[in-house]
């Protein structure tokens, strides 16, 4: 593509960022790397659509990177926001919009009685492990190959399982995001402290509880992986890792960074019926500001200061602007159907998805939960249905509202299907897409998000410019 150009003013606008900027960008996926185009420059946003400073409109199905489920610009989020900001833009002192949202939390998960806010996914992450390490008194952590949890040093150390010594545990692990070996500047000794298992392999966790009998802290894990694209669990496969830590002592951490209030208000835990004990949330839950945040049981959280011994503090951690947002996103998600006393309560009819999703979710009840399922499984049916017209085997993963099509004609389970699949072909696909105004995630290893602003209209349209960008793929 010339984006010269296509694109005259991001070009020219990614020639000063890279002079100025680190590698043009503030988070490195934003660079378009895995797409070998230069990055587009945004402007605006509303409701599905962001538009470029080249004044193109495109349909987004990045969302963010996840957080906006409701759309760009929701009315009710940016006036929760004006009005906090009015009254300050931070005290760091306790405020009442604090305690609601973290009352919301603890509605919304089962697992959760106590929450600690933070501004970002990293740090929830980084606290989850420190307490599970505090917790058990142990140091090891087990990570999913392919999982993204933030730019912890402990998490990072995808290629460093040098701790593992099992036929299953030593294998060669690429970075899930960059595709580099490991990551410079994290100290071997840490990086010994980690563990790396494929995804969805409940013999390899087995075998590794077997050989580190009760010396495990914590087994690590996004209960739907979304960071290789979406891959959802195997069935019992979250179900053994939560008899797993169990049985050994061990805290099992759900990062539902993605898929908190994505795959179902009370997140993956709710649809599949398997708890956590330390559950990671951002994302969503900062309603496109900087928030995120850890909850899990008493005990647990107690032990965090200043009540316990670990230390853990942030300056504009609850800030009253991104809690103000965050209150304003889940009052809308969490809204149940009104449903007229006697009248029957018919549940959708979902469209076979790649995950059956149980008939007792209470997020089936939810009306935004429906909105969300009926139009990622149009957009699922209907890609589907476009790369079988023009011949290009494509294997969708879709969980609710978040999902991948992958360029192969295998099962995707883990990191290495996703690296088998052919990845020159999403490219062109990237490509071709972005020319006809959608805007998919820069990367193979990235999922779609489907927003609440999505409509029938956007959909179709988006279906329409798949089938001729699936065309030209095949020429
Ligand atoms: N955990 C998961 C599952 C994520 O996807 C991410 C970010 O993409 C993080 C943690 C880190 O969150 P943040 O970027 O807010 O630090």
């Amino acid at each position: 593509m010339d984006e010269e150009k296509a694109y005259p003013k991001s070009a020219q606008a990614w020639r000063r960022a890279e002079r100025f900027l680190a590698g043009g960008v503030n988070s490195p996926v934003r660079a378009f790397g895995g797409v070998d185009i230069k990055p587009l420059f945004i402007e605006r946003a509303s409701g599905s659509k962001i538009y470029d400073i080249d004044g193109n409109e495109h349909i987004d199905y990045v969302g963010s990177w996840g957080p906006m489920i409701l759309g760009h610009a929701h009315p009710k989020v940016l006036q929760a926001i004006q009005t906090a900001a009015k009254n300050g833009t931070s005290f760091g002192a306790p405020t009442l919009a604090e305690t609601a949202l973290a009352e919301k939390i603890v509605r919304a998960f089962d697992s959760i009685e106590k929450v600690r806010l933070v501004s970002s996914g990293t740090e929830a992450v980084m606290t989850a492990i420190r307490l599970a390490r505090a917790y058990t008194k142990r140091d090891l952590i087990i990570k999913m190959a392919g999982c993204y949890h933030g730019h912890n040093d402990s998490l990072l150390v995808a290629a460093g399982s040098g701790v593992a010594e099992g036929k299953n545990l030593r294998f060669e692990i690429r970075n899930s995001k960059f595709r580099a070996k490991g990551a410079a500047g994290v100290p071997d000794s840490l990086a010994r402290l980690t563990i790396v298992l494929p995804y969805n392999d409940i013999d390899a966790a087995k075998t590794a509880f077997d050989k580190h009998k009760h010396k495990i802290a914590a087994v690590l894990i996004e209960p739907v992986a979304a960071n290789m694209g979406v891959v959802p669990p195997v069935d019992g496969y979250l179900a053994t890792l939560r008899h797993l830590c169990d049985c050994d002592g061990a805290i099992l951490v759900f990062d539902e960074v993605i898929t908190g209030f994505r795959v179902a208000y009370g997140g993956a835990q709710e649809l599949f019926g398997i708890k956590a004990d330390i559950t990671c949330l951002g994302k969503i839950i900062g309603g496109g500001l900087p928030l995120a945040a850890l909850g899990a049981r008493a005990d647990i959280m107690d032990m965090l200061a200043p009540t316990g011994p670990v230390y853990q503090a942030g300056t504009l951690s609850g800030n009253p602007i991104a809690t103000a947002a965050a209150n304003a996103t889940l009052d809308i998600l969490e809204e149940r159907p009104h449903v007229k006393r006697g009248a029957k309560y018919l549940a959708p009819q979902f469209i076979a998805g790649s995950v059956a999703v149980p008939a007792t979710a209470k997020h089936i009840q939810r009306p935004v939960y429906q909105r969300l399922e009926s139009s990622a499984a149009m957009l699922e049916v209907g890609l589907a249905s476009a790369a079988k017209e023009a011949g290009v085997t494509v294997t969708i993963n879709r969980v609710g509202s978040t999902m991948s099509c992958f360029f192969t004609n295998r099962p995707v389970r883990n990191f290495a299907d996703v690296q088998s699949t052919n990845i020159k072909q999403f490219k062109k696909f990237f490509a071709h897409m972005l020319n006809q105004g959608i805007y998919l995630a820069p990367s193979a290893y990235e999922a779609m998000f489907v927003s609440l602003a999505h409509t029938e209209e956007d959909i179709e349209r988006t279906i329409e410019a798949a089938r001729r960008s699936l065309r030209k793929i095949k020429r």
